[in-house]
């Protein structure tokens, strides 16, 4: 009758932002511990590295000395 048990607009479940899987509370808000270990070492990959210098956008005149051993 009373649609009081599905609320949308009531804490949303957000999906994992690692795979997409519906999140779960024990693991929020990944969808399981997996994921949440997956994110952490994201995290922390990025904390260790220094974003602020990327090579990416290096001058294109200077050529790289080695290139093809980038995995
Ligand atoms: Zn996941």
């Amino acid at each position: 009758m009373t649609a009081d048990t599905e609320t949308p607009k009531k804490r949303t479940p957000r999906p994992c932002p690692i795979c997409n899987k519906m999140s779960v509370a024990r693991y929020h808000p990944f969808c399981s511990e997996r994921c949440g270990n997956i994110d952490l070492h994201r995290w922390l990959g990025e904390n260790y590295r220094v974003p602020s210098q990327e090579p990416a956008d290096f001058a294109p005149e200077a050529p790289l000395p080695e290139d093809g051993t980038e995995d």
